[in-house]
């Protein structure tokens, strides 16, 4: 019986079934939904899931007719030939003893096609595509589609379908006056915008019956102008139970929003009292989401009466045995979601399979797998950082007999940068996975301890694996030994003191990170300052829950800087992140430089040429954050670069240092430590 997390762990009883917990993996769209030849990867991925101790999943989003469509010719079900694919991915639940929920998703003016239909004409700022408005008999048509959605799911043997009535997506867009300007019985008064949710739920569950969940996403925060208020908000949950829904999830903010709701930078749980306050209008369970990516912040949301569930995506894409972990008491095992994105959302908006940047196996259960070796090898892997640790921890897990050499006094490299930077706390939970992983999979760990060529001829080893990383490039500039200038991990390792008017020499991720840490703020409620800085009301009392921001003035004047022309800065960080970090910059004022040409570093500051005009930056410290060079001398090469020793292998950095990232070095080190 477990004792660590036990409310967390209590089964939920439904009346006409049971889920055996309260963790729910909420929907998120993998790429692998969307063509049928992909549902045994699918069926693979949420087994795992479900053998994990998950008690309920949720699929990404599939749409009840064409015009829902995400993509051209997305996951959509509406005949009876495609029930037999669904069948492959539920039976696969089934097997494992967790239960399965469909989401079902209508895009609406999201769609990314010339289908797209909206509750009036209209186009989001985040689509190629404008929507037109719905007729009445395609309004009806479309809740008669819902309903032979659900019944499909149900025959398919889904446990339940999830209404996906959040994030911007059609049926948000017909319950508010921003993107709803009918006047006919469809539009207007809160009654008349949530006509169709209400039916479509109601149809639902006349085609579905009364032992199927039927769960229902509300969006409980739009954060765009002219969403919802509290008031309305209610009244439409009330109405969505009264019509017949099983949970009710909570949404938050739609996908065009400015305002960031689940990047690291956005604080943990940050919207469980929302969740909380809804609880209290309802009699049916209701579900906490965004931002909860630990066992002890899930059970303190059920064991404090602020939801019943807890619905995570990303965390069980990272680590898809997160409850049984929690379940069995070693919650430090478990590979925490960083929210980065990284890997899955920058992946989907790609359109490409979504992975994790700490788990490389994720949404590849079929492909990635660590086999046990017959043939136990003498394994030295040099570098501690993301690849080192990667390459390590799989080699020793398949039954090889690893020695991890690291030159510093702890591991983690440069994700050690990252994580001191405001807003990437989450980093730490990284390394200190990776620790726990070390010692449980038998790695032997040498700190402290500079390899030589000769040290490696001498051991022994039957594979030498170079993770040697990178060293800052130092850029050619007159005046570069100046004592004004700094490199980033002086600023960001050492605590060198930086003066208040700073030039950032260099805009990728790096840059942007420098500029975060010498402007961030040390508050005491950092929820309340997310708040203040991005203009949010938690009450709702405007509608859309937004608010006129509170920014305090900016601690240090910085002048963040690139060579390339253009005035698309800091595009460094990923696709559903980048804008987060460009609009924090802008907030506390910070200025964007493209097309510069660096002159000299002198007393009197840093001297620049842009569209032939000279001027002088009168600033303390100019910051390097110009890229990186790879370090990789303990690599035997010839005359052509080619490595001399077949023992030998490099990966990472020290393979080649431009666009470096975390997701690239443990995707590496782990793929070699999978063939070793
Ligand atoms: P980066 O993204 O490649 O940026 C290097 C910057 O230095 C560029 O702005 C480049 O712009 C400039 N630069 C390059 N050579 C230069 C030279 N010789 N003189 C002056 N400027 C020069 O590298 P990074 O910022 O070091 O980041 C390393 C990796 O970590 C990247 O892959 C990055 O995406 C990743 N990262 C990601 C995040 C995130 O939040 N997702 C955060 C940190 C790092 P110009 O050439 O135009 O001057
Ligand atoms: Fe979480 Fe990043 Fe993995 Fe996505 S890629 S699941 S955000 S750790």
């Amino acid at each position: 019986m477990p004792t660590t997390f036990p409310h967390m762990l209590k089964p939920l009883d439904l009346g006409f079934t049971q889920l055996k917990n309260r963790i729910v993996m909420g929907s998120m769209h993998v790429g692998l939904e969307d063509r049928f030849y992909n549902y045994g990867k699918l069926a693979a991925y949420f087994a795992e899931r479900a053998r994990g101790g998950t008690g309920l999943v949720i699929t990404g989003g599939i749409s009840p007719n064409r015009q829902g469509w995400l993509l051209p010719l997305g996951g959509t079900l509406n005949r009876y030939g495609d029930v037999i694919n669904h069948r492959r991915v539920t039976q696969a639940v089934h097997k494992e003893g967790g239960k399965i929920l469909m989401q079902i998703l209508h895009a609406g003016r999201y769609g990314y096609h010339p289908f797209a239909v909206s509750a009036s004409n209209s186009k989001s700022p985040i689509s190629m595509f404008k929507a037109r408005a719905m007729k009445d008999s395609e309004i009806l048509s479309t809740i008669k589609d819902y309903g032979r959605c659900a019944k499909l799911a149900k025959l398919a043997g889904y446990d339940g379908v999830e209404i996906m009535g959040s994030e911007g997506y059609l049926l948000n867009q017909f319950i508010c006056n921003r993107t709803n300007r009918r006047t006919d019985r469809w539009g207007g008064s809160v009654e008349n915008r949530m006509r169709l949710p209400v039916q479509i739920v109601k149809r639902v569950r006349q085609e579905v019956g009364a032992d199927f969940i039927v769960m229902y996403r509300l969006s409980l925060i739009d954060m765009v102008e002219n969403g919802n208020t509290w008031d309305e908000i209610v009244q439409i949950a009330q109405a969505l139970e009264t019509a017949g829904i099983t949970i009710l999830n909570t949404g938050i903010g739609w996908h065009e929003a400015r305002v960031p709701t689940i990047v690291t930078s956005v604080p943990r749980a940050a919207f469980r009292k929302v969740t909380a306050r809804m609880k209290k209008e309802l009699k049916i369970p209701v579900m906490a989401s965004n931002r909860i990516n630990t066992p002890e912040d899930c059970e303190d949301i059920i064991a404090s009466g602020d939801a019943d569930l807890v619905s995570m995506a990303r965390p069980l894409l990272a680590d898809p045995h997160f409850v049984n972990k929690a379940a069995a008491g070693e919650p430090e095992a478990i590979n925490t979601c960083i929210a980065c994105n990284q890997g899955c959302l920058d992946r989907t908006f790609s359109l490409k399979r979504a992975t994790c940047l700490v788990n490389p196996q994720a949404g590849h259960e079929t492909e990635r797998v660590y086999v046990k070796t017959t043939r136990p090898k003498k394994i030295a892997v040099i570098g501690g950082g993301m690849a080192g640790l990667s390459c390590a921890t799989v080699a020793a897990e398949r039954g090889h007999q690893v020695t991890l050499f690291e030159g510093g006094d702890d591991i983690g490299g440069q994700f050690t940068l990252a994580m001191n930077v405001p807003g990437k706390e989450e980093f730490r939970e990284t390394i200190r996975y990776f620790r726990h992983r070390l010692k449980k999979t038998g790695v032997t760990l040498e700190l402290k301890k500079k390899v030589s060529a000769q040290d490696l001829k001498n051991a022994g080893f039957d594979e030498i694996v170079i993770a040697t990383g990178v060293q800052p490039r130092i850029p050619a500039i007159p005046g570069i030994d100046h004592p004004k200038v700094l490199s980033y991990p002086d600023v960001l390792r050492h605590g060198k003191k930086v003066g208040h008017r700073v030039a950032v020499i260099g805009a990728g991720g790096i840059g942007i990170d420098v500029s975060e840490f010498l402007l961030a703020e040390h508050s005491p409620q950092p929820l309340q300052a997310w708040a203040d800085e991005w203009g949010v009301d938690f009450s709702s009392a405007e509608p859309g829950g937004l608010r006129a921001p509170k920014r305090e003035q900016p601690l240090r004047k910085i002048y963040l800087l690139q060579r390339k022309p253009g005035k698309k800065m800091g595009q460094g960080p990923g696709k559903t992140t980048g804008w987060v970090h460009r609009l924090a910059l802008q907030h506390h004022q910070v200025k964007m430089l493209g097309g510069v040409e660096y002159l000299k570093i002198d007393d009197l500051g840093l001297h620049i040429r842009i569209d032939h005009e000279e001027q002088i930056l009168d600033v303390d410290h100019v910051i390097l954050c110009a890229g990186q060079e790879p370090v990789n001398d303990l690599l035997p090469v010839d005359a052509n670069g080619k490595i001399k020793d077949k023992r030998f292998h490099v990966i990472g950095g020290a393979k080649l240092a431009g666009e470096l990232d975390a997701l690239r070095a443990i995707h590496e080190g782990a793929a070699l430590a999978a063939a070793l």
